[in-house]
């Protein structure tokens, strides 16, 4: 083969280095949402109101009532690795905060147009400041606000042509996202969240603060969902309480073409593949019309349990002894489903 010199390496610049790790951690309009609510859900917020426009392209803005951002920290607060959360490595092991890394509005200023308005406690006024590559624009600037905070991200991917591309020639983000909200109102239930396309009168999610989880459900997802529910509890031995799940699960009543499943572990919205396919498992052989389910789960596990820190948006974590704990989840909903099942051929035949 041809002998070629070696290529030169040469170390990138910051500016492209932080561009491509901001694309990582917000994909899509979707990802702003989340890492945005996030925030406001740390902030101790108890309303939470999402606006968007264009799927998220042209406008996402979320608002919140929670405790606002101090004025000395405007200046870093969308530079990268800027964060109240996280001091040491080893408080990743029992970090509660849904973020912990610093990255999320940083990266938004990398890929849109950011304005943040926030005012703290016992503060006449609020402040306004704009933010484009990690950097604030000016000073910030003196304004009338509520509590809270408001973070305005306008022009997402005006500097990502190929995606940009991508995401509007595909359907848009807004069904994703009002779906995101409704599984953030089921499990926040003390919050009140809203979310609504830009100008529309009528909000398409409209939670309010609800003392049962099943209210909660009800009220979100409606009842033809709500009245076709069982309650599930399962707890490791008492004295340990290692590992804890309660949720709520669909009865053999429940129709549906796909799994809806709504998983918080250690009250972080994540994903889990495996479980989610146990699951899809147990139905099908437990139910004869094998309908899909729909699921509300809440995973309780000690933090040093759980890497928080295995996906650059936090859709995933790791569980340490991951097959014992869906094996015991599995088993759970297997005599959950079979229970019903009887109790109602039973009343039946009554
Ligand atoms: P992280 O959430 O990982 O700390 P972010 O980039 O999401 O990183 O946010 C940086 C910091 O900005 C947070 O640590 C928090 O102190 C502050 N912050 C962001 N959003 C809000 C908000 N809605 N209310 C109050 N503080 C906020
Ligand atoms: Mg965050």
């Amino acid at each position: 083969p041809l002998q070629r010199d070696p290529p030169v390496i040469r170390r990138l610049d910051e500016e492209v280095v932080n561009r491509i790790a901001a694309g990582e951690v917000i994909q899509r309009p979707l990802s702003a949402v989340k890492e945005l609510v996030e925030n406001s859900i740390d902030a101790g917020s108890a309303s939470i109101t999402v606006v968007v426009k264009d799927g998220g392209l042209k406008l996402v803005q979320v608002s919140d009532d929670g405790h606002g951002i101090r004025y000395e920290d405007l200046p870093i607060l969308c530079e990268r690795h800027t964060t109240s959360k996280l001091s040491k490595y080893e408080d990743l092991q029992s970090i509660k905060s849904m973020g912990f890394r610093g990255e999320a509005l940083a990266s938004m200023t990398y890929v849109g147009h950011v304005t943040v308005t926030t005012i703290t406690k016992d503060q006449l006024h609020g402040y306004r400041a704009t933010y484009k590559d990690g950097v604030m624009g000016c000073e910030p600037k003196a304004c009338a606000a509520v509590k809270g905070t408001q973070i305005m991200i306008e022009n997402l991917f005006y500097n990502m042509a190929a995606r940009k591309k991508t995401l509007q020639n595909s359907a848009d983000d807004y069904p994703k996202i009002v779906d995101l909200i409704c599984r953030f109102a089921i499990h926040h239930m003390n919050i009140n969240f809203s979310c609504r396309k830009h100008g529309a009168a009528r909000a398409d999610v409209q939670s309010v603060s609800k003392s049962s989880r099943l209210d909660a459900i009800r009220s979100v997802y409606g009842v033809s969902v709500a009245q076709n529910l069982l309650k599930i509890e399962v707890s490791d031995d008492p004295s340990s309480s290692s590992f804890k799940m309660d949720g709520f699960i669909s009865n053999s009543n429940y129709i549906a073409k796909k799994i809806a499943m709504v998983l918080f572990i250690n009250d972080r919205l994540v994903e889990c593949g495996a479980l989610k396919r146990a699951i899809e498992i147990v139905y099908a052989a437990t139910l004869p019309k094998a309908s899909k389910p729909f699921i509300y789960m809440s995973i309780k596990l000690p933090p040093e349990h759980v890497d928080v820190n295995v996906h650059p948006t936090k859709r995933e974590v790791t569980l340490l002894n991951q097959e014992i704990i869906i094996e015991k989840i599995q088993y759970a909903i297997e005599s959950k489903l079979r229970n019903s099942n009887e109790s109602r051929t039973f009343r039946e035949q009554v």
